[in-house]
């Protein structure tokens, strides 16, 4: 049976088909509104991270130009304020930046450069034990800032409770030896702080290399040139240093004196008491040497038991009375308890530039030549030719 659909029903189902198709027309006006609205959010999203990236690359490359360019400089200090440059640049905000050194003794921290913020008066701070500081101790950097609940490091715990920090430790073979101190005003930088850790990190451990390889660097330079034993300028700095005395005596026409001085029979001191009391003779007119004589004559052990003195801008006559009040010092102190071995004396042959030699080999054949003699007209004495 058909069934009867009355006209106003009609009516009423088209009305509402005709909404529908309204709605959806709507709707898909929407969606390719919100569709569009998506493409621009991607767009821009790509475009700003694009945007980062680049910065982010342009600062890697940069930094790490700049970090490179720290292995050439020489002292310490000055890498250190370069670092601190680096970051300020990284940073770009008002900020102390700090880069704290243990001391040898590991007992405290001490500031080898620092750039202060007007803002800051930090004085006291991280001046305790590097033991408590817990960069170093745990070798992992570190940020602080008051409105997280991270717990702020014992070295900081005078600072007011303002600041953001962030302490990154200098690493090397392992053992952290000092940090960079990071201290921003507010704590609302720390974004800025955790944004850039990468980046600071990387920069530390530049530094760190540059620094340790700084003070290898200078050790091994120092051990080339001092003898181990006493301390003493080895033979090697010694000629260097009568170079340099020639170089400039000769520039400005003064006279100088050196001196080859050897200790009477040591061998028999090794012989009769063994070779740690012959080292302690040794050792003890280094002392006596660095005691006794100015500061600006270099002693140097040359040999054996065999000592070279410059007296610079000092005649032979000079020069004698000084090397003969020494050898009556270092007899008198053989006396004395400190030594097992007693009365022990000391030749010596003494030479004046130009007069003597020009050069430092022929300055130093006539002081040997002079020692030589002394040696085998009784010892115990200082010759210095015909100027004596
Ligand atoms: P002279 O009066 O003629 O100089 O006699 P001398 O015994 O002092 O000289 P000689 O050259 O016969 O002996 C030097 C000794 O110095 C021999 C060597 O074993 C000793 N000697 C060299 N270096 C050291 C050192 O670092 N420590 C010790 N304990 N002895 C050393
Ligand atoms: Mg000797
Ligand atoms: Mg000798």
């Amino acid at each position: 049976m058909q069934s009867f659909v009355h006209p106003s029903e009609n009516y009423q189902i088209l009305k509402s088909l005709d909404s529908l198709v309204q709605n959806i027309t709507e709707n898909q006006k929407v969606f390719c509104q919100k569709v569009a609205e998506i493409k621009d959010n991607h767009y821009t999203l790509v475009k700003s991270y694009y945007q980062e990236s680049q910065r982010l690359i342009k600062m890697l490359k940069e930094t790490a130009f700049l970090c490179s360019l720290m292995f050439s400089i020489e002292d310490e200090k000055s890498i250190c304020v370069s670092a601190i440059n680096i970051l300020r640049k990284l940073l770009q905000e008002p900020v102390t930046i700090r880069i704290l050194c243990a001391s040898s003794s590991r007992t405290k921290l001490e500031t080898v450069a620092e750039e202060k913020s007007a803002a800051h008066d930090i004085k006291n701070v991280c001046s305790k034990s590097p033991l408590n500081c817990i960069a170093i101790k745990t070798c992992r950097s570190i940020i602080y800032s008051p409105l997280e609940s991270t717990v702020p490091c014992p070295e900081m715990l005078d600072s007011p409770d303002q600041y953001t920090y962030a302490c990154v430790p200098l690493v090397a073979e392992g053992v952290a030896f000092g940090c960079i101190n990071i201290l921003f005003e507010h704590e609302t930088k720390m974004d800025r702080l955790k944004e850039n850790i990468d980046l600071i990190n990387i920069l530390a451990g530049y530094a760190s290399l540059a620094i340790y390889n700084n003070r290898l660097i200078k050790t091994v330079k120092r051990e080339a040139l001092t003898d181990k034993l006493t301390g003493l300028p080895n033979r090697r700095f010694g000629m260097e240093a009568l170079q340099g005395e020639i170089n400039r005596s000769k520039r400005y026409g003064h006279v100088f004196s050196v001196a080859m001085l050897d200790i009477d029979n040591f061998k028999l001191v090794n012989d009769n008491y063994g070779h740690t009391e012959g080292d302690k003779v040794l050792t003890l007119m280094a002392d006596l040497a660095r005691k006794c004589l100015r500061n600006v004559d270099l002693v140097a052990r040359f040999g054996g038991e065999e000592f070279l003195i410059i007296l610079p801008e000092t005649d032979i006559k000079r020069a004698c009375a000084v090397v003969e009040r020494f050898c009556r010092v270092f007899n008198e102190a053989s006396l004395t308890d400190v030594l097992c071995a007693k009365n022990l004396t000391l030749s010596g042959g003494i030479a004046q530039f130009p007069h003597d030699g020009e050069d430092a080999l022929s300055l130093l054949k006539t002081a040997d030549e002079r020692l030589y003699l002394a040696k085998s007209s009784g010892r115990n004495r200082i010759v210095a030719d015909k100027l004596n």
